[in-house]
């Protein structure tokens, strides 16, 4: 084991990854393996964990306290920030013992299921100041956050390099900052940095003031969480994000996962801080608007519970709206788009309001409605008509429709040539019989005698008498 004579430099905010690296590089060794295991003891530990099981080794070979490298230059903070102080400690206690695993376990970022970085990111802007005023860039801690993608100072886009196990890697002089960022990422950004600086956040009360802003805004009662509405509007205010994997495994129309309501559930449990983040970024406008709240400034505005809109109401205020509409003449297609209801409950409410529906335009000009009632009137069959005016029987069966004179007419009609083929196939079905009997004509014209039978019996008496005076 050799011991580094002079401590290495360290700069603020720079991470672990970037102070064990240069330490590696620096060691002029024939291998990055040799070197590892010149400084560390071990070739096979992975220097860019976020929460690093190198600690010790770093720090009797960096000059650096445990406490310092944890809480300055890892993301240990980050990822406890939401923890208790007893869930913080125990997970301070397992990385110095080199446990990271059982530390993650602890933190519950295993159960989270949300993976972790696996870029190193840079602001160009940064890297050009440091490698101007130190001569080499490096790695700084709050560029490293999930989510974030824009330098807390520049505000430009932070550049991504893959991790390489087999390579360290440094951040690269020259690149061109790009400033093209929406305002969503600016706000994930600010909220991100605001943590990666925050000492800690009591977990109650940072439920609490969750809370106070979910029933200001309508989607919490003072009993319960409108769970799948918060949840819907998570995922339209988070639309742009949802094509990464941490997102998208939170917010997918999963029934499993239980975000955003989850995390009122179990004092004890770990969230990952990218859910408080996304919350965070959802409900305050910005982070003094959160710290304002958190500190319970925030009063509560609606102090009694607010009962979720019944259905009966809602179908209340749609046929109300659907009777306004009528009462203001709009055709049934257009009550029906408006108010949401179907054609029978806008006839209905005209009905129940004696308000006549206003017709659709009209497809039979008047001049064919002229003929179509000639026709009607003299008792055409209305298929023919149709057929005549090149229409449907629809509509010909609409011009019908609403003259119970015509429609009294046509019944007549029908009735007195029916009546005069019956009478007619009686008398002819007596001239074909040799030796007529009354009962050999019913069996021959069943149909039309008991027609004359039910509807014409004056007629049919007299036509008996008349021909069967003997029988
Ligand atoms: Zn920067």
């Amino acid at each position: 084991m050799r011991m580094k004579q002079i401590y290495p430099r360290i700069y603020a905010e720079e991470t672990v990854y970037s102070i064990a690296s240069r330490l590696v590089l620096n060691d002029v060794s024939s291998s990055i393996s040799q070197s590892m295991l010149n400084v560390f003891d071990n070739k096979n530990i992975q220097l860019d964990s976020i929460l690093p099981s190198f600690i010790n080794r770093l720090s009797l070979v960096s000059g650096c306290s445990h406490g310092e490298l944890l809480d300055k230059h890892s993301l240990f903070q980050y990822y406890t920030l939401f923890s208790t102080e007893s869930v913080r400690a125990q997970a301070r206690a397992l990385l110095l013992k080199e446990n990271s695993l059982d530390a993650f376990k602890a933190l519950g970022l295993l159960a989270n299921r949300i993976s972790c970085h696996d870029v190193h990111q840079f602001c160009p802007l940064c890297a050009k100041e440091q490698e101007e005023q130190l001569g080499e860039a490096y790695w700084l801690r709050a560029h490293q956050l999930p989510l974030s993608n824009t330098c807390y100072r520049h505000h430009c886009r932070l550049v991504s390099i893959p991790k390489q196990r087999k390579r360290l890697v440094f951040p690269s002089v020259g690149y061109e900052p790009s400033f093209a960022i929406s305002t969503l990422e600016h706000k994930l950004a600010s909220f991100n940095y605001a943590f990666s600086q925050a000492h800690h956040f009591d977990p109650a009360r940072l439920r609490q003031a969750y809370a106070v802003r979910l029933i200001n805004q309508g989607l919490a009662t003072t009993r319960f969480v409108r769970h799948s509405l918060w949840r819907e509007q998570m995922r339209v205010y988070f639309d742009e994000y949802m094509s990464h994997d941490a997102v998208f495994k939170l917010l997918q129309n999963d029934a499993e996962y239980a975000f955003p309501a989850s995390i009122f559930y179990n004092d004890e449990a770990n969230h990952h801080p990218l859910k408080h983040l996304l919350i965070c970024t959802f409900l305050f406008e910005h982070v003094d608007d959160f710290i304002d709240a958190y500190t319970q400034k925030e009063p509560l505005k609606v102090v009694h519970a607010e009962p979720i809109t019944p259905q009966s109401e809602i179908d209340a205020l749609r046929q109300s709206t659907a009777l306004m509409l009528l009462k203001q003449g709009l055709p049934l297609r257009q009550i029906i788009q408006v108010a949401d209801v179907s054609a029978a409950t806008v006839r209905n409410i005209a009905r129940k309001h004696s308000i006549s529906l206003k017709k659709q335009e009209r497809k039979v000009s008047d001049s064919i409605r002229r003929g179509i009632t000639i026709q009607l009137i003299i008792g055409r069959h209305v298929a023919d008509i149709a057929n005549k005016f090149n229409l449907k029987k629809g509509d010909v069966e609409q011009v019908l429709s609403g003259q119970p004179i015509i429609k009294e007419l046509r019944r007549r009609i029908r009735f007195y040539r029916h009546r005069q083929q019956a009478r007619r196939a009686l008398i002819a079905t007596l001239y074909t019989l040799k030796t007529p009997t009354i009962t050999l004509l019913r069996r021959s014209a069943d149909k039309e005698y008991v027609w004359l039978f039910k509807r014409d019996k004056p007629w049919l008496n007299s036509f008996k008498k008349f021909y069967f005076k003997s029988g």
